[in-house]
């Protein structure tokens, strides 16, 4: 069966590189019926730290990337490397090089005044043990290095690029596989890993081609199947350089942080080197695994397309239902400074779905939402020419009289039926605006001994209220329209600019709904006609 793996270094936050190259992994193997593997390398002491290593496992479960084996650790298996390492010294495959960093500095130069690639020249390969043990007598420390043989053509059959060869020569001489400490480098850990794991397919970025013919002849050596290879084309910035810090976001959370949904991140890092045959462009990961061709990967670099992702990105904010919708807004809200209390649930799920859709990103929503939170506004430049025409006064007054008029309609209603409910009350200071507009849960404007049935009934009586008003302020404007001789057009600007401080925004009419549940017109007016 099909056996792929990822395996980040912990040494820095789950990178969208990997994050791809796991994902095409995860295709490869779902696609196969296979299983995917995730093993952790932090062998690096010094750069390895827990805290990458929770990025990520968070980073993967996020992006809903599961495994099915692992995290296998390789600081759990340096015993197993040790075996390995003995075993390929004493098949005369590998030795002691106790070339010190002076000498290898000085045979580096020499080669760079020549003109040649810089490569180890084999010095210590048929080291005698007499030789051996004269350097251990002046305290040189000796790496481990693997033979090389001298031409060697190592071939393999790319699962991305197809027919690749290396020439053994090229490899920069007998490499090193283990320090002076014991510790495995890079290339001797992933193949015993590999090879421990049956791993049958290894895909990863594109970066390590340069490592698998070293790998090949490991795996000789060791007289293990070899593997298939797929290198992945690596994510280069808009310009073509290579994806670095500088570019902003390169790890998985920032794109969390800026209000990406994982759906959308997963969905445009498959797509950056790989379209469905069907041509599809959105698409989840189950659906890619039905059609997913390793062999469709494209071989030239991806670039990264922020407009791409981020348009991508509103088309599945658009696809959510208002509750979840507001469920992946509430924390950028919540970032922004609002404050929200259990009771604003359902006026939310009217906000978010207002001022959310549409947008490219959730980081956005703050300022987007502003309006219907905060308790005043400040002007957009157009707004306030806008509102300085003339006759935009006349028309700001006629509507908070029309809205006025209603409160004091909606208040009468209020007192004349709360005073035959009769429930009693801590105390009678501004109940309708408790009840109304801030929506204070009912036992904490009733007293204690109001029973179940008046706490009842003063629920009913403040829900229709809000269904009066509901019916009631989007006649606001057209009536007032009529009684001023005007179009309603006229008025919608004018009006939308006063309570919103912009030109242009979410449905007027839902707008003012909403800010009426919060009590904020008669201050937004008043603010526009000082
Ligand atoms: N630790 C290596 C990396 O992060 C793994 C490469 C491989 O898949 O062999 O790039």
């Amino acid at each position: 069966t099909v056996r792929v793996r990822i395996a980040p270094s912990p040494t820095g936050y789950l990178h969208i590189g990997t994050a791809r190259t796991a994902i095409y992994n995860y295709l490869f193997a779902r696609q196969r019926g296979g299983k995917l593997i995730l093993r952790i390398e932090d062998t690096d002491r010094e750069r390895s730290e827990p805290r990458y290593t929770r990025s990520i496992l968070e980073g993967f479960a996020w992006l809903g990337i599961s495994f099915d084996e692992g995290p296998v650790y390789q600081s759990d298996r340096l015993g197993r490397y040790r075996e390995v390492i003995e075993k390929l010294l004493a098949g005369g495959h590998a030795y002691y090089d106790y070339t010190s960093e002076a000498e290898l500095e000085a045979l580096r130069d020499e080669q760079r005044a020549a003109g040649l690639a810089p490569r180890y020249d084999n010095r210590h390969r048929d080291l005698s043990a007499e030789e051996r043990a004269a350097f251990a007598r002046e305290g040189r420390l000796p790496v481990i290095r693997f033979k090389i043989e001298a031409s060697r053509e190592v071939r393999w059959n790319d699962l991305v690029r197809g027919e690749l060869s290396w020439s053994s020569a090229d490899l920069g001489g007998d490499m090193v596989i283990a320090r002076a400490d014991g510790m495995p480098l890079y290339n001797l850990a992933v193949v015993i890993d590999d090879i421990d794991m049956a791993i049958t397919h290894v895909i990863r970025g594109e970066d390590h081609i340069g490592n698998t013919p070293k790998q090949i002849l490991l795996y000789e050596a060791l007289e293990a199947a070899v593997p298939a290879f797929g290198h992945v084309p690596l994510i280069f910035s808009p310009e073509g350089r290579k994806l670095s810090k500088r570019e902003g976001a390169t790890a998985v959370i920032d794109f969390e942080r800026m209000g990406y949904l994982s759906e959308a991140i997963v969905n445009y890092l498959a797509l950056m080197s790989w379209t469905p045959a069907d041509g599809q462009e959105l698409f989840s990961l189950d659906r890619a695994a039905e059609s997913f061709d390793i062999g469709r990967i494209s071989h030239s670099p991806a670039r990264f397309d922020w407009d791409k992702l981020t348009w991508m990105n509103g088309q599945y904010l658009n696809a959510l239902s208002a509750r979840e919708l507001t469920e992946r807004a509430t924390p950028f809200l919540l970032a922004s400074g609002f404050t929200l209390r259990p009771q604003d649930g359902p006026w939310l799920e009217r906000v978010v779905p207002l001022t959310g859709r549409g947008l490219g990103r959730l980081s956005e929503i703050g300022n987007a939402s502003r309006y219907l939170f905060a308790e005043a506004v400040s002007f957009e430049a157009e707004a306030l020419g806008i509102l300085r025409q003339s006759g935009i006064a006349a028309i700001l007054t006629g509507f908070q009289q029309a809205v006025a008029s209603l409160d004091g309609q909606l208040r009468q209603h209020f007192e004349a039926h709360f005073a035959q409910i009769a429930a009693p009350v801590e105390t009678d200071e501004a109940l309708f605006e408790r009840l109304f507009f801030e929506q204070a849960p009912l036992r904490t404007v009733l007293s204690r001994e109001a029973s179940d049935e008046q706490l009842e009934a003063v629920g009913a009586l403040v829900g229709d209220l809000h269904r009066q008003a509901e019916a009631a302020l989007p006649q606001l404007l057209p009536a007032l329209a009529k009684e001023l001789g005007l179009k309603k057009g006229a008025l919608m600007r004018p009006v939308r600019c006063a309570l919103t401080g912009s030109a242009h925004g979410p449905d007027l009419v839902e707008s003012i709904v909403l800010l009426h549940r919060r009590n904020r017109i008669r201050g937004r007016l008043e603010q526009a006609l000082a």
